[in-house]
C-alpha cells in the first residue's frame, strides 16, 4: 500500500501508570511516533462521568492498512490499562482514527471517517491545530469548516 497518513484521536480522563491524563497521552505520543500533533487540550466530560478529559489529535504515516492500524491501537490502548466496555467510564487511553490520507475505508467495527467526529468539539479542537486543511472524504467539508460549523463561526 506503501506509506499513508492518518490523524488519531486521543482522549484519556483517568490516571494511568504514567500519571495524571495529560501524562498519558504524552506517553501515547511518544509510542505513537506521529509527524505532527496537537496541544493537549483540557475538556470537561461527556456523558455522565464527572472527570475531565485530556484530548489531543497525532498525525502517523505508516505502511498500515487500517484494520492493521486498529489492531495496533487497540494494543496500545490495553497496554495502557483500558478497561473494555466501559463506554461512559474512566478510560486511561482512548484512540480513534478520525481520518485517512486515502479517503474513506468501511469494513466490519471499523468506519473512516470516524462517524461522530464532526459532532465532537473536543476531536475538531485538537485536529483544527494540525491539519486545518485535510478534507472529510464524505462532506466535502475542510476540518476547519467542520469546525466552523460546529462552533457556530
Ligand atoms: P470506543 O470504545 O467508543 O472507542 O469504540 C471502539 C470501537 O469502535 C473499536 O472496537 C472499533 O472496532 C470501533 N470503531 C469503528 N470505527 C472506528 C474508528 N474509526 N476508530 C476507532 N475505532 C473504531
Amino acid at each position: 500500500m506503501g506509506i499513508t497518513s492518518y490523524a488519531i484521536a486521543l482522549g484519556s480522563n483517568r490516571p494511568g501508570r504514567h500519571g495524571p491524563p495529560r501524562r498519558e497521552l504524552m506517553a501515547a505520543l511518544a509510542e505513537l511516533a506521529p509527524v505532527a500533533a496537537s496541544p493537549i487540550l483540557d475538556t470537561p466530560p461527556l456523558g455522565p462521568s464527572i472527570r475531565r478529559y485530556a484530548n489531543a489529535v497525532a498525525i502517523i504515516e505508516t505502511d498500515e492498512d487500517p484494520p492493521a492500524l486498529l489492531a495496533r491501537l487497540k494494543g496500545i490502548e490495553r497496554a495502557f490499562g483500558r478497561r473494555p466496555g466501559r463506554r461512559w467510564g474512566a478510560r486511561v487511553l482512548d484512540l480513534d482514527i478520525l481520518l485517512w490520507s486515502e479517503g474513506a475505508w468501511s469494513g466490519p467495527g471499523l468506519t473512516i471517517p470516524h462517524p461522530q467526529f464532526r459532532g465532537r468539539g473536543f476531536v475538531l479542537d485538537p485536529l483544527v491545530r494540525v491539519v486545518p486543511d485535510w478534507r472529510d472524504p464524505l462532506s466535502g467539508r475542510t476540518v476547519r469548516q467542520l469546525c466552523a460549523r460546529l462552533r457556530g463561526r
